[in-house]
């Protein structure tokens, strides 16, 4: 493991901030109190720090000596999750009914290490933009953020993103070159059918029993549909219908989400699931309304970026540590967004040990206090690796 001695100094401070954050956990576009803490460290090593950037995100630029190179930006996500914390330890979630689940209070911390790192011990040539992204839970914040023209007023020829994981042991890292994460549309369904009497059927039009024919036979959109090598999942999470046990209701909710890697797929199943609920409801009489919204893109890494981050990674955990073809999630990541306009990588930090095995989203997860010198690393040697960059 290569580790700045700096960070290693630095380790005892940074588990501090961590922690601070931790029990100071803010949702998505409310992060004032986080991005108020990033903003000043930033500012506190020189660098040029511009606020309010998507409500509450945060971009501090580390100008280089070198103009004639280009910037690069490394981003990091804010925001915590609307969830209860179960850990009793004394960083707990000091907000109920809010968490740092996701770790994303670590994300922030690897950042803030590794922008002290390059302001305070080692400058680079380059111009480095740290990008402290808000609301990356499910609220566009990335989207927000590219709204307010993010890479137009920090200008860079490339983007990298990371995520602890605890899939993967301490020490290790995943990537790949392509689509890691999934694209997340989300479909609602409306079946309108003919309310009356529950003794009475044949009176109506049953949305209860045409739902029902409509959730199994969507199972088949996967199944049966898509080619059995692509990955694909469409889970209908929320079912809403009736208000007694003796009326039949007029109509029913439907409510799913939808994940895919590529684009043909995703297209497959958009256009499936509205043949398959309107012949379905047209076969039991009904209607069906059906608004379908594709809420992020696939997330995929380009070839140089990915590379380049594969061998920052085996500079920092070792080359038998990096994983550069892990199977991809179909998880989502709005950090995709910004792959659509930079070419980048997004890797997996490994953060398993005895005491880091709750998934992330678990009410016992904690992100794991020795990732954050390892963490810092990664960056550093990303700034390294673009900076000795020859094309
Ligand atoms: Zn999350
Ligand atoms: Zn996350």
């Amino acid at each position: 493991m290569r580790i700045h001695p700096a960070l290693r100094q630095w380790h005892e401070q940074m588990k501090a901030w961590r922690r601070d954050l931790h029990t100071h956990p803010e949702l998505g576009f409310e992060e004032h109190r986080t991005s108020q803490f990033v903003a000043s460290k930033l500012e506190s090593w020189g660098l040029e720090v511009e606020r309010g950037i998507a409500g509450t995100g945060v971009v501090g630029t580390l100008r280089g000596s070198d103009p004639t190179r280009k910037p690069i930006a490394l981003r990091a996500d804010m925001d915590a999750l609307p969830m209860r914390e179960e850990n009793q330890f004394a960083h707990a979630s000091g907000s109920p009914g809010r968490m740092h689940g996701c770790g994303h209070d670590g994300h922030t911390v690897m950042l803030l290490g590794a922008a002290k790192y390059l302001a305070t011990v080692a400058p680079p040539a380059g111009s480095v933009h740290f990008i402290f992204q808000p609301a990356e839970e499910g609220l566009g914040g990335a989207q927000r953020m590219l709204d307010d023209r993010l890479f137009s007023r920090f200008e860079c020829s490339s983007v990298y993103g990371l995520h602890n994981w605890p899939g993967l042991p301490l020490g290790t890292v995943g990537i790949r070159q392509g689509p890691m994460m999934a694209s997340m549309d989300r479909v609602t369904i409306d079946i309108v059918g003919k309310g009356g009497h529950g003794g009475l059927p044949h009176l109506t039009v049953d949305p209860v029993v045409v739902t029902a024919h409509a959730i199994t036979a969507l199972q088949t959109l996967v199944s049966r549909s898509i080619d059995p090598l692509q990955a694909a999942a469409l889970s209908i999470t929320c079912v809403t219908a009736g208000t007694s046990h003796n009326v039949i209701p007029e109509s029913a909710r439907l409510t799913g989400t939808i994940r895919s890697l590529i684009p043909e797929v995703r297209d497959q199943l958009e256009a499936g699931i509205h043949r398959i609920v309107n012949g379905v409801a047209q076969a039991f009489g009904a209607t069906a309304k059906i608004e379908y919204e594709r809420q992020l893109p696939a997330l995929s890494n380009t070839p140089r970026e990915t590379q380049l981050a594969r061998r920052a990674a085996a500079n920092v955990v070792g080359e038998g540590n990096v994983d550069e073809a892990i199977d991809p999630v179909l998880g989502s990541e709005d950090f995709a967004c910004m792959l659509q306009q930079k070419p980048g990588a997004y890797a997996f930090l490994g953060q398993a040990d005895a005491g880091h095995r709750p998934m992330i989203h678990s009410p016992r997860y904690d992100f794991n206090d020795e990732l954050l010198p390892i963490g810092s690393s990664y960056w550093i040697a990303v700034v390294e690796q673009e900076m000795a960059r020859s094309d």
